[in-house]
């Protein structure tokens, strides 16, 4: 078993399948650091499930995937099918959604979706790794895996089991799977060069067939003889030949199989989808005959309830029970869904002798009520965690349906980063989530849709009501059941000091930045805030390398994610280093180069009179302050997606005279022009390019340790005190957020007041 020098995370995802990539990102948007093995070297080209239900849609939507370039919703993305079945009688999926009915998606493309997801957000995908042994300790599950015939050691809080029917995190967990062998089966596969006509569950006198032609040509075709029982052996071509023959009197003998395989009506549940440190998800939880695409369906959904809740349990912010709550939902959704299937099953599989209940059935799926129901059941949309029997109209423990706000935020965009989202309807309300608001977003709307009628909607990231109500009194209680109140905040000597709020975090979760001279002082509070925030962050710095390294360090340990890039501005080849650099970082986290936000920090005073300055000292502050960002923009700008953000910190010295300062104060001058003018050239692409001036800040100075020099720098503001390196890091955070995307070619006084004179 492991030692010591084993991969340590806080949870080891097993299979790379949807199912896993999702979880993964969840994980990763909840903070927590996240490894993945899988067997397969590389992705599967099997498209074996494609479909996509109304719920998955939203979920997908929630978390950003359906929009933007790459996502499913792009114009070559197929549209939605109203038309559904159940168990080969039609039905109609449509029901009140953002994304109504069912989407043709083949899995492979699901797949990548979610893998590039996944590692933007910092997932390490480990290939190749097939796992042997599992073992339980007190406080970490350790593992070992096998890679290309060598034994390799993990070991992590928790494991988590996205392996699929043969799951061997399930069986190495010693978790029981009870439930039925298959009776029947239906064979299928995609096969090119045959031209048959379109079958949709066509029932003959020997079988039933169905045939469906892609754009590409490519035929699906799935076919069950009636009375056969599942064969012992591998699926193999020939089979398909034969029994679609007897089936249909057609010859597909001639075709080329781009795979083959068969499913059968099995099913089987976990009897608990937590062991200890072991849990699983997808169908290592539950294996059922894929049916109108539910199975993928419902692991995709388990992926999301699971997320948030082991998320906030490894980083030690879930309150009790959470994490038990994951079984007890989603065991009890599974029993349900298997249920459907397993009636499904019977009605499409067997044969005459269950003609007469499928026409009562078809008789039923008639009445919109029923068709409703039905439809509800398949699509996701119906399901309800721990609500009340009997109480069918009520919110609580429903999906919160995507509203839009009077602000013209839509809900389903503000739980994009996994947070909890608490809506009121009456601002007096607006402050009794405050003791949560680490991982809860407060926002004041008018109430609308479902909201009417309810003073507060507490939302699960998961985007579950977790509560629906009048009153601090249900409220409260509530907030505790699913989240964590912050920690309590430490106590300052020195009042009025200014209270460093965690509002929003997660707001920048998948952005990356680069923050200039962030070894210390304002560059390395921007550095930790936009990390908070969620953003992978380069944290650059000239010579203090182990300064850096600390930043990073410190960063990691609160759960955020960074890397250190060296380069000393202002010397010959300085952008060129600095982005090799930083490229080569960005590559390894998240497979790309995309770059969001630049910070132009680094920066050097002159601290010389005006007479006494030489025009090499003159020369090296201009290089260092306004040459090095002006080429970092150029460069950087090769890296940044449109909607960028920018910003260039100046100084209150250009507003504020100081004849001590003049060379400094000219280079700070030439430094706001970049954002007057690079803010007129890249509006077209939605990146925006502020300056921020601070006035005198607290910073590694050893002034700041004389606390006369201190008194009088404090009266120049109009707070009577310095600035603190977390002040202008705020207002940094705001302007490379999404709240300022209507801010842009501005100059920012983050000086306290000392500019007011
Ligand atoms: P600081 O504590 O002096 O730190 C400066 C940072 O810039 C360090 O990380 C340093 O990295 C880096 N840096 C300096 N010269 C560099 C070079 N040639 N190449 C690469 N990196 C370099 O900074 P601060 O006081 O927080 O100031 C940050 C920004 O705010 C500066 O642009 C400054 O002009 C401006 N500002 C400061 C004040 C203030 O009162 N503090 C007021 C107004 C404006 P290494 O140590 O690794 O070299």
């Amino acid at each position: 078993m492991a030692g010591a020098d084993a991969v340590d995370t806080h949870v080891l995802v097993v299979g790379a399948g949807p199912v896993g990539l999702m979880l993964a990102g969840e994980l990763r948007l909840g903070g927590a650091d996240v490894t993945v093995l899988e067997r397969l070297a590389a992705p599967t080209t099997e498209s074996r499930a494609s479909t996509l239900h109304a719920r998955t849609m939203e979920l997908l939507r929630q978390r950003g995937l359906l929009d933007g370039p790459g996502g499913l919703s792009d114009p070559e993305a197929p549209p939605n099918e109203p038309r559904g079945h159940f168990g080969g009688l039609p039905l109609d999926l449509t029901l009140p959604s953002s994304h109504p009915g069912q989407w043709k998606v083949p899995q492979t493309r699901t797949e990548e979706l979610l893998g590039a997801w996944a590692a933007r957000l910092g997932a390490r995908v480990l290939r190749g790794h097939e796992v042997l042994e599992l073992a339980q300790e007190p406080d970490r599950v350790r593992l070992v895996a096998e890679h290309h015939g060598v034994r390799r050691e993990f070991a992590a809080r928790y494991v988590v089991g996205c392996d699929g029917e043969q799951s061997a995190v399930r069986r190495l967990a010693g978790i029981p799977f009870p439930g039925d062998d298959a009776g029947r089966e239906l064979i299928r596969a995609d096969v090119d060069g045959i031209d048959i006509p379109n079958r949709r569950f066509q029932r003959l006198p020997n079988g039933l067939a169905i045939a469906a032609r892609r754009g590409d040509g490519v035929t699906r075709v799935m076919v069950h003889r009636f009375g056969t029982p599942p064969r012992t052996a591998r699926t193999r071509f020939a089979d398909i030949v034969t029994a679609w023959r007897d089936v249909t009197g057609e010859d597909i003998a001639h075709g080329t199989p781009l795979w083959v395989n068969s499913f059968g009506d099995a099913s089987r549940q976990a009897e608990r989808y937590r062991a200890g440190r072991v849990l699983l998800a997808g169908d290592a939880a539950h294996q059922q005959m894929p049916i109108g695409g539910q199975a993928l369906n419902l692991g995709l959904q388990d992926a999301v309830n699971l997320g948030w809740k082991l998320a906030a349990t490894v980083l030690g912010r879930a309150p009790a029970g959470l994490l038990d709550t994951y079984h007890d939902e989603r065991h009890a959704v599974g029993r349900r869904v298997l249920s459907n299937i397993r009636a499904q099953a019977r009605l499409l599989l067997g044969g005459p002798e269950v003609e007469s209940l499928r026409s009562v059935v078809g008789e039923l799926t008639s009445y919109d009520k029923v068709r409703a129901h039905l439809a509800g059941m398949i699509s996701g949309l119906d399901v309800r965690y721990g609500a009340a029997e009997g109480d069918e109209a009520a919110l609580t423990g429903s999906r919160l349906p995507e509203l839009r706000l009077d602000s013209g935020a839509s809900t389903a965009e503000l739980l994009r980063p996994a947070r909890g989202l608490l809506l009121v309807t009456d601002p007096a309300f607006a402050a009794a989530a405050e003791g949560w608001s680490a991982s809860v977003d407060t926002v004041v709307t008018r109430p609308t849709g479902p909201l009417s009628g309810h003073t507060a909607v507490l939302v699960r990231p998961d985007g579950y009501v977790a509560w629906a109500g009048d009153g601090a009194a249900g409220l409260l209680p509530a907030l505790t059941r699913w989240f964590a109140p912050d920690p309590r905040p430490t106590t300052t000597l020195h009042p009025p000091q200014p209270t460093v709020r965690r509002r929003k975090m997660g707001n920048l979760t998948g952005k990356t930045a680069l923050v200039t001279g962030a070894s210390r002082g304002m560059g390395r509070a921007t550095a930790e805030r936009l990390a908070a925030d969620g953003a992978l962050v380069a944290v650059h710095y000239g010579s203090s390398a182990d300064a850096a390294a600390e930043v990073v360090a410190g960063i990691e340990k609160d759960g955020g994610r960074a890397f250190a890039v060296g380069a000393e501005l202002g010397t010959p080849g300085d952008v060129h280093e600095l982005f090799l650099a930083l490229e080569a970082g960005l590559k390894e986290r998240t497979g790309e180069t995309e770059l969001n936000i630049l910070v132009n920090n680094a920066g050097v005073m002159g601290g010389v009179k005006a007479e006494d300055t030489t025009p090499e000292q003159f020369d090296r502050i201009f290089a260092v302050n306004a040459r090095a960002p002006f080429f970092v923009i150029q460069r950087a700008l090769a890296n940044m997606p449109d909607g960028g953000r920018i910003v260039n910190i100046s100084s209150g010295l250009t507003r504020f005279a100081n004849p001590d300062e003049i060379a400094y104060a000219m280079s700070k001058g030439a430094v706001e022009q970049l954002a007057l003018h690079y803010a007129k050239l890249l509006g077209p692409r939605g990146i925006t390019v502020n300056s921020v001036a601070p006035g005198i800040t607290r910073n590694g100075n050893p002034l700041f340790d004389i606390p006369e020099a201190v008194e009088a720098m404090s009266a120049l503001s109009a707070f009577n005190r310095v600035g603190e390196p977390q002040d202008v890091a705020d207002v940094v955070a705001f302007l490379v957020s999404d709240d300022a995307r209507w801010v842009t070619g501005s100059f920012v006084d983050a000086s306290g007041g000392t500019l007011l004179g």
